[in-house]
């Protein structure tokens, strides 16, 4: 195992027993991430759900399934990424007696990504950083980040030269007939578009708060 393996599975060891926030009540496991340390190219999403909270690993269930197509058809597999979340444990409501997801609190956001997100970042050192969905763009690019007008731009962000913002896989499957064919090949677009600048982009030197 590389050194920035073996870093991130120490630290995803401290995670697990984490309670920094109101999200260690509710969840069962701590969803650290998945992939290789090594990748120069680090995708984020918003948090786990419920196959998530359940198995300990990122993006499994449907869509899970819809990422690692897109993937396959942007020409990588999940060994060829480093894949994270911005909170690690599942946020939920209860509502009409069913526990359903919702999104992170920013308190809860803020919280995660400064015990852990920017720790894993600072191991991992990615060239280019993919967020899936608004909530990770707001935590990584700018906080008021606008996925209509502003996915698909690459920024330079505090933590990486490239980081740029895709579809999440969850609402690209709340879509139907030729938006969520339009919405899935968008993103299959950013994932290639990433991958060509995690290529080009990473003899290039790193920047900035690490
Ligand atoms: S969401 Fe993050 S900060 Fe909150 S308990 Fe889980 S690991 Fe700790």
């Amino acid at each position: 195992m590389s050194e920035k393996g073996r870093l991130i599975l120490e630290m995803a060891e401290q995670a697990s027993t984490c309670t920094a926030c109101d999200l260690a009540e509710t969840r069962t496991k701590v969803v650290f991430g998945d992939g290789s340390a090594d990748s120069p190219l680090m995708l984020i999403g918003e948090g786990p759900g419920m196959n998530e909270d359940a198995t300990g690993l990122p993006f499994v269930g449907r869509a899970g399934t819809l990422l690692d197509e897109c993937l396959r058809e942007a020409g990588m597999l999940r060994k060829h990424i480093y894949l994270t979340n911005v909170v690690k444990c599942r946020p939920t409501l209860e509502e009409a007696g069913r526990i359903k997801n919702r999104p992170p609190r920013a308190d809860e956001a803020g919280t995660c990504v400064t015990l852990w997100l920017e720790k894993q970042i600072a191991i991992v050192q990615p060239s280019v950083i993919l967020c899936l969905g608004a909530p990770a763009a707001n935590a990584i690019i700018h906080r008021s980040f606008k996925m209509t007008q502003e996915r698909g731009q690459w920024f330079e962000s505090k933590y990486v030269r490239f980081a740029m913002a895709a579809l999440h896989p969850a609402y690209i499957l709340r879509q139907e007939g030729e938006a969520y064919d339009t919405a899935r090949q968008t993103l299959v677009d950013d994932l290639m578009a990433a991958r060509d600048k995690a290529k080009t982009a990473k003899d290039e030197p790193k920047t900035t708060l690490f």
